[in-house]
């Protein structure tokens, strides 16, 4: 077992330009930029930079794209894990992980290390038990105090439960700020849908803000995968442009899709 090899690493192009909408919550997440781009200003200035920021909200709203536009933006290595990869039968394995991980993120610094689904190691522990879960999210404490202010890596988790993690991985020093990642308004679709049909001919019937109003309760998960299935189904007509049919037609297919998912849109 070598969790090292396989930790996914990359540099990451992703910019804010590339998440619509948003506007606060990158604001916010700029000044962790110009951290990781110029720690030296801050130090100097004895000011501390937060070492774990939590997305927390509904699925599918742009959570890791986010975590990604900060590790390109600041030109940093971007560790992207999910809690559930932690979880092992045996006790010590997600520990070692945890260590792992880490060690390479310091190694490749400056990094941002994304762990989506947090609440899968980061639930609330239970007094007296000491089973492989606990174990590891201990080690992920350990690891954040552990780091040193000169280690440049920045945790950013995610959750749609902020409610179930510990309290221990809220405390100061850890993961103490807390962004809320909210399910789309009007006008964060419409300009989702710019973001998502920019590189696609469209056609002049096609009307981005009557499809934002028609799109109540969808994330931009979704969104995006209307855009795309518009220019599929563009391809399969041989039309050389994308037109507001092609548009209704992929928007009946996705609902189709979540209606037999019997998902519940938020
Ligand atoms: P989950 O909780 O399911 O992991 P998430 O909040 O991390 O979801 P993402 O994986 O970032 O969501 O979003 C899925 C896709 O939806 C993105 O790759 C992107 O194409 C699109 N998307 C979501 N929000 C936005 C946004 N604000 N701007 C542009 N695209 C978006």
């Amino acid at each position: 077992d070598t969790p090292s090899d396989d930790s996914p690493c990359s540099k990451p192009k992703t910019t804010f330009d590339d998440v619509a909408g948003l506007e606060e919550v990158k604001e916010e997440l700029f000044e962790i930029v110009d951290f990781l781009k110029s720690p030296d200003k801050y130090k100097k200035m004895g000011a501390k930079i937060p070492k774990g920021v939590l997305f927390y909200g509904p699925p599918g709203t742009g959570k890791t794209l986010l975590a990604s536009a900060v590790a390109g933006e600041s030109n940093s290595s971007f560790f992207n894990v999910t809690g559930s990869e932690f979880v092992e039968k045996y006790v010590g394995v997600g520990a070692k992980r945890v260590r792992t991980l880490f060690e390479k993120a310091r190694k490749e610094a400056p990094s941002i290390i994304f762990i989506d689904e947090i609440d899968a190691i980061g639930a609330k522990r239970h007094l007296e038990s000491n089973n492989e879960k606990d174990q590891t999210l201990n080690q992920l404490l350990v690891e954040m105090d552990g780091f040193n202010k000169d280690s440049n890596v920045i945790i950013i988790g995610a959750t749609n439960r902020l409610d179930l993690l510990d309290e221990a991985l809220l405390r100061p020093g850890r993961f103490d700020r807390h962004i809320r990642i909210g399910s789309p308004n009007y006008h964060t679709r419409y300009e989702i849908l710019k973001v998502h049909t920019n590189n696609k001919p469209l056609d002049k019937s096609v009307d981005l803000q009557l499809l934002a109003k028609k799109t109540h309760g969808f994330n931009g998960a979704y969104l995006s995968n209307i855009a795309n299935e518009a220019a599929i189904f563009a391809v399969r007509n041989n039309s050389n442009v994308i037109t507001s049919e092609h548009f209704d037609k992929a928007l009946e297919r996705v609902i189709a899709g979540l209606e037999s998912k019997n998902s519940v849109l938020i």
